[in-house]
């Protein structure tokens, strides 16, 4: 009695999700509020935005 060949079975591929940079929230960029003053610093309403540097832009935690 020969065996049965069995058809191989795929593993459906699952992609992972990246995680969330903690940092950017996933967005790439931060986002601060201007302070002026060097001694105060006095919180102003305008906001700059920058590079996230955890992740240089790409919004995933980075790995490692
Ligand atoms: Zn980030």
């Amino acid at each position: 009695m020969a065996a049965a060949k069995r058809p191989a079975t795929r593993r459906k591929t699952t992609k992972p999700v990246p995680a969330k940079c903690p940092d950017c929230d996933g967005n790439g960029e931060i986002t601060q509020a201007v302070r002026v003053g060097a001694r105060t610093g006095r919180l102003t309403d305008d906001h700059q935005t920058g590079l996230c540097l955890t992740c240089w832009g790409t919004g995933e935690a980075p790995t490692d």
